[in-house]
């Protein structure tokens, strides 16, 4: 199988015919994609059409794979000093004269390791990005430390990290694993794929996948034992790493990678919400954190950046905030983008959402957009999330917070009235859950919503009924979704918060009063809320905590969080106040 425009060469090496595939302008610099077990350079293909338009894309086969030819006998063949060797063909073939970028995936990953971490090598790899596959030695080391050194944790990471590495124990045994890849095995796997890591049916696995699992088998026999018990001492990092860490993965502990500082002293971390197949299942996400890392390292920088304190946590996710044009949303975005999120920022004021989106990339998105949309108009957002979908991907963070406020008692409230609160407040919000919801659903491969409620959700007042009605809607609408998308790794979040100061004070209406009336109230309420002075950046930190620590309400200021507990402990208390007719 040939990949789609790529141009084809063979690069001979000890013996060895290595199908090598290259794609985009050999001037740029050149990125090398290492693929993992059992596949073959295939596995890379949607992350390498990604980054063809910036780069030098360099794609092989390893030994034994796809279409480069297998070591004679297979038992020897595979150590990694030689997989050293086809490394040092290929680069001086494709970029004599330039150290490559380096990402490898799953086995790709870890003999990339050897590579970025072996004399052989020095000035000839710029930067490595590492997924899905640790340094054998480091992992012996970290073995040995938690052997040498037990405490409860410790070992507790060490029958973890045993239980998922059942696969290991498999490969090591002999025939067998060559026997169910050529049979059953071999023919189920894309079902498997398909089911289990929810990779996207098409394409790959490719025809020589029986062949490349038989044979990659001998990269677990050659390496594995012998480095286990003999890590090398000195096995660090000659070039800047970056590390992407799946939070799904079955067959890696995050744990595994708690000592890498001392083994790379120029770390960048990254964690995303995905299974073990990311190059498959978020080739967007990739293509932008290695053109990110391999853009900084060749501007001469190390650190990527985004400076957030989540920066690791959502570096690079596809985040879209309603309601983004002003206070809590505008502040969210911000928050998001400093992390070095992508960013959707809408809004239906068009001007305020394009001012969010060039902002959001000045502190540091990875991306930043403005879209226009009211968020209670259901074709509207039909559009909105077939837009996105096609040309960003799949959302990761949803932050439903488009929102209006209205106040005046219940007679003098209007169906009208209702109406608009409802529409905005809570069929905004069904809307986006339902639309942006159903493809992170289907995805599979988890991501988070938040629903900006309010305190007025559990604290009741005489003087807000429709939009305390309306947010408390979106309270146990959140709960219930919650429960529903618990078993999908989604999130669900309701946050709530007290008074914030921002421009919700002068757009709120007041019902049962003339116009001049209810321009002096919003006057009033804005001086007050000013006086009260809670920051929306304040509630956007919230709503990036509440996302890291998947909580499923969080009240936001302390008279929010008071009220809460109310609520809860002392709902007669709560039931008094409401009853004070506010003084506007
Ligand atoms: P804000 O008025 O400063 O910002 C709201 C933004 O939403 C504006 O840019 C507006 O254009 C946009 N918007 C309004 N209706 C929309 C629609 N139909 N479609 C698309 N965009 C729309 O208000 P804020 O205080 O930042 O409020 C954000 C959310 O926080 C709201 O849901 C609000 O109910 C909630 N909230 C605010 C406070 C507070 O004290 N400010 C307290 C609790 C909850």
């Amino acid at each position: 199988m040939t990949l789609k425009g790529a141009r084809e060469r063979w690069v001979r090496t000890g013996g060895i015919e290595l199908c090598v595939a290259e794609l985009g302008d050999p001037e740029q610099p050149t990125v090398v994609l290492v693929h993992g077990y059992p596949d073959s350079k295939e596995v890379w293909s949607e992350v390498a059409v990604r980054l063809a338009d910036r780069f030098h894309v360099v794609l092989y086969d390893v030994r034994g794979h796809g279409r480069s030819s297998a070591p004679k006998p297979l038992r020897g063949g595979f150590t990694l000093a030689k997989l050293t060797d086809d490394f040092l063909a290929v680069v001086d073939a494709v970029s004599p004269d330039r150290p490559v970028h380096l990402v490898g995936h799953d086995w790709g990953s870890v003999q990339s390791w050897e590579f970025a971490t072996t004399g052989r090598t020095e000035g000839r790899i710029a930067s490595f990005t590492s997924m899905s596959g640790p340094s054998l030695d480091h992992f012996g080391h970290w073995i040995n430390a938690r052997v040498k050194r037990p405490t409860p944790r410790r070992v507790g990471q060490l029958l973890g990290q045993g239980a998922k590495s059942w696969y290991v124990y498999m490969l090591h045994t002999p025939v067998l694993p060559e026997l169910a890849w050529r049979g059953p095995l071999g023919k189920r796997w894309p079902k498997i794929l398909q089911r289990i890591e929810k990779v996207p049916a098409g394409d790959y696995p490719t025809p020589s996948l029986p062949t490349d699992a038989a044979h990659g088998a001998w990269l677990y026999r050659d390496n594995v034992r012998v480095r286990l018990l003999h890590p090398r001492p000195d096995a660090h990092a000659h070039a800047p790493v970056q590390l992407i860490t799946p939070e799904g993965d079955a067959f890696l502990s995050e744990r595994l990678y708690d000592d890498l500082e001392q083994w790379v002293p120029r770390l960048t971390r990254r964690t995303i919400p995905a299974k073990h197949w990311v190059p498959r299942t978020r080739p967007d996400q990739l293509a932008d954190w290695i053109e990110e890392f391999v853009t900084t390292v060749e501007g001469g920088r190390t650190e990527v950046k985004a400076t957030g304190r989540h920066a690791e946590r959502f570096g690079g996710q596809l985040v879209l905030v309603t309601g983004a044009g002003s206070g809590i949303g505008r502040a969210t975005a911000f928050a998001f983008a400093e992390a070095g999120a992508r960013v959707v920022a809408v809004d239906r004021d068009a001007e305020a959402a394009t001012r969010t989106a060039e902002l959001a990339r000045l502190v540091g998105a990875a991306g930043a957009w403005a879209e226009t949309a009211d968020v209670s108009d259901e074709q509207a957002m039909e559009k909105l999330a077939e837009k996105v979908h096609r040309d960003h991907g799949v959302v990761d963070v949803l932050v439903n917070n488009a929102g209006i406020g209205l106040s005046g008692s219940f007679f003098t409230t209007t169906t009208e009235d209702w109406r608009t609160v409802l529409d905005v407040n809570l069929w905004g919000v069904i809307h986006g859950c339902r639309l942006f919801g159903a493809r992170m659903a289907e995805r599979g491969q988890g991501g988070h919503i938040v629903n900006i409620a309010s305190a007025a959700a559990y604290q009741p007042s005489r003087a807000l009924p429709a939009y305390s009605t309306s947010k408390a809607a979106v309270l146990m609408l959140s709960e219930c979704l919650r429960a529903e998308l618990a078993s999908q790794d989604i999130g669900v979040t309701a946050v709530c918060p007290g008074f914030v100061n921002t421009n919700i004070t002068s757009t709120a209406r007041f019902t049962g009063v003339d116009e001049e009336e209810a321009r002096r109230r919003q006057k009033r309420s804005a001086h007050l809320y000013g006086l009260r002075n809670y920051p929306p950046e304040k509630v956007a930190d919230a709503i990036l905590d509440a996302v890291v620590r998947n909580v499923a309400v969080a009240p936001v200021t302390p008279e929010a969080r008071g009220a809460h507990f109310m609520s809860r402990y002392m709902p007669g208390a709560l039931r008094r106040i409401a009853r004070v007719e506010p003084r506007l």
